[in-house]
């Protein structure tokens, strides 16, 4: 497949997790070494969007306009760096309402897709845990694995399984400027 559309997790993935699980305030926002680097790299003919769950908003936990700052940098410290995102599509619901866009449910990237315009085949969801694996079946989009974050934990669960896995966003990147193709159904890692 050729990859157009790369949507990408945030936490764990593009930024460092913060103690206690949640970033609650802009200036604890930490990218994860290198992502700014990979995302240049990802960017050029491709689509970047971004899938998130931030229940930190339906818990009480944190106002909904600090998390839209959180992102409003987020996104405009990837443009500067040569990457802008084309959406940042967040789930702010809490476990307990049953919404059909908390990963791993398929709805944030089926936001992500449509908004997109870019079909499912063409699109992977770039994620560090079961649930991110997990929606990417849902919305029959090619799931990828990285080993930031939850991911290493990720990596020896069942949800993995045929799943291509990348040390970070950084060698993903490399994968796919060496023109590396991913299998569209179990996202495994084809031709290098
Ligand atoms: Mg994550
Ligand atoms: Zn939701």
């Amino acid at each position: 497949m050729t990859v157009q559309h790369v949507i990408l997790d945030r936490d764990g993935v593009l930024n460092v997790e913060a103690t206690g699980g949640w970033v609650l305030r802009v200036q604890d926002w930490r990218w994860q070494e290198a992502a700014l680097e990979a995302l240049a790299i990802l960017s050029p003919g491709r689509t970047l969007s971004v899938a998130t769950n931030q229940s930190c908003i339906g818990r009480g936990l944190v106002d909904a306009a600090v998390i839209e700052a959180v992102h409003t940098r987020m996104c405009a410290e990837a443009a500067a760096g040569g990457a802008p995102f084309a959406g940042v599509h967040c789930c702010a619901h809490s476990p307990e309402e049953g919404c059909r866009c908390r990963k791993p449910e398929p709805g944030l990237l089926l936001q992500a897709v449509g908004a997109s315009g870019i079909p499912p085949e063409h699109t992977v969801f770039v994620g560090d845990s079961e649930g991110d694996l997990q929606a990417a079946r849902r919305a029959e989009v090619t799931p990828v694995l990285v080993r930031t974050g939850k991911g290493r934990d990720t990596e020896s669960s069942s949800a993995a399984t045929g799943v291509a896995v990348f040390d970070d966003l950084l060698s993903f990147a490399h994968f796919l400027r060496r023109g590396g193709t991913l299998s569209p159904s179990a996202g495994r890692v084809g031709t290098q």
